[in-house]
């Protein structure tokens, strides 16, 4: 194929093979929010550049050197969103939906764009299922969204592979007091950093916790430590975090350099990472942001949310072979009918059957085929039963009702009476 018909590298195709998993990952995750009473909300995929420089800060990964960013036919410069909660502030600030304290419990799916280098568990277009609270500045909600999400590990039968590192940034003032003194301490250590984190140092000091490379962290082991800056408010915000947690029996560590990338945050910081997918460890991450609805423009509003890697998570589910076997299935009954007369009987009563069994999972062949061809094709769609209509079936109006998978003999069953005998073998409860 020519270069030009490819996708674009980091782009996949979610092929058919693969979309039952991802429909089963994706109903799990919006099942149980429903379930905790969160609604959906749904933001375009193109925002105004400024709001990502904005929010997510002009110096981070993200906005410096990851973003899709173009101008369109009005000269406007546009961006396609890296992740979605600069966007979901701008959506609850322009409906004034979080006006006088309005508490908003909001997520989202959908794809996120950012031009990284393309690897296992790292593209250019994944999808991120996010969600954002707003007006609860308690532990309580914190806890909550770190609750959900080990409910969820657990229905997902990933729970064992994943663990909770925890961290609080403190507040915009106590983050700034703790900030100069890292500054104080690495400059006066400026020649022992690595070059990315002189860089860092510079725009962004915090980031520099967060290095790689293994000299700058022997430098750190000795920096001040946030946990000793953090102010009293903050502290015992991050003492009911844990304490909410330690009640239900939730696991978690304490990663005092957990800082997240974008700049945001404040208080509760936390990753769900796994050593199961190996550079790309980190499934879910979040953590409060109280500055951000003030910063964009709004009256102060905190606010806490977390997004979790769809690619990622899915990939687990495949590692661990946590794929429920009834997803793989997508036909109940197939149902082959010979010749012109057939077919048409067929048609009609695959729509009475459908009319009375909404549920059932009913394929009607289509392209005719011989006796041979057509039992291949039903075999093949992973159908339990075939139903047939030939020459004798429509002399009897009948209709043959044969079990692919060897749980008994081929039966006949009255055109009257199919709906409810389907009923009886397949859509029990
Ligand atoms: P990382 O450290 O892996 O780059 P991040 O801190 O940039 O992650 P967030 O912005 O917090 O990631 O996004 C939340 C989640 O979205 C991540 O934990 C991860 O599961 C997923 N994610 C982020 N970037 C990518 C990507 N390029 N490809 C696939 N999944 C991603
Ligand atoms: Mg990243």
């Amino acid at each position: 194929m020519s270069k030009s018909l490819q996708a674009i590298r980091g782009m996949n195709d979610i092929l058919p093979e693969q979309t039952p998993l991802w429909r089963y990952f994706e109903g799990t995750v919006a099942r149980l929010l429903d379930n905790y009473g969160y609604k959906q909300i749904r933001m375009p995929i193109v925002e105004f550049t400024e709001l990502f420089k904005r929010s997510i800060g002009e110096v981070t990964d993200i906005v410096e050197k990851e973003m899709y960013t173009f101008e369109d036919r009005n000269g406007d410069s546009l961006t396609l969103r890296p992740e979605g909660t600069a966007a979901c502030v701008r959506a609850v600030l322009e409906h004034g939906i979080t006006g006088g304290g309005q508490v908003q419990k909001l997520w989202y799916i959908g794809p996120m764009f950012r031009h990284e280098r393309p690897q296992k568990g790292r593209y250019r277009q994944f999808h991120q299922i996010g969600l954002e609270v707003f007006n609860l500045d308690g532990p309580d909600i914190d806890a909550e969204l770190i609750i959900m999400t080990w409910r969820l590990w657990g229905e997902l039968g990933i729970r064992d592979a994943v663990k909770l590192e925890l961290n609080s940034l403190g507040t915009s003032e106590s983050r700034g007091r703790y900030r100069e003194a890292l500054v104080e301490y690495l400059s006066a250590r400026h020649d022992k950093l690595d070059e990315d984190s002189q860089r860092r140092l510079k725009t962004n000091p915090l980031r520099v916790l967060d290095t790689k490379n293994a000299d700058t962290q022997a430098v750190l082991v000795d920096a001040p430590k946030m946990a000793d800056y953090l102010d009293d408010e903050s502290r015992a915000h991050f003492e009911g975090l844990k304490a909410r947690l330690d009640a239900v029996g939730i696991p978690y560590v304490f990663n005092p350099k957990l800082v997240r990338g974008l700049d945001y945050y404040s208080k509760t910081v936390f990753e769900w990472v796994t050593d199961k997918l190996g550079a790309q460890g980190t499934v879910c991450a979040g953590g409060r942001y109280d500055g951000l609805v003030e910063q964009m423009g709004g009256k102060p509003t905190p606010g806490v949310g977390f997004a979790m890697g769809i690619e990622r998570l899915v990939l687990m589910l495949e590692t661990l072979e946590q794929i429920p076997q009834e997803i793989s299935r997508q036909v109940d009954v197939y149902l082959c009918a010979f010749g012109e007369e057939a077919e048409l009987a067929g048609l009609a009563l695959a729509e009475r059957v459908r009319d009375e069994l909404p549920n059932l999972r009913l394929q009607v062949n289509a392209g005719a085929g011989s006796f041979k061809s057509q039992f291949k094709k039903a075999d093949k769609s992973g159908a339990l039963y075939a139903l047939i209509l030939g020459d004798d079936e429509m002399a009897q109006q009948v209709v043959g009702f044969k079990p692919l998978r060897g749980q008994g003999e081929q039966q006949s069953i009255a055109w009257d009476a199919l709906a409810a005998h389907l009923a009886t073998c397949v859509v029990q409860g």
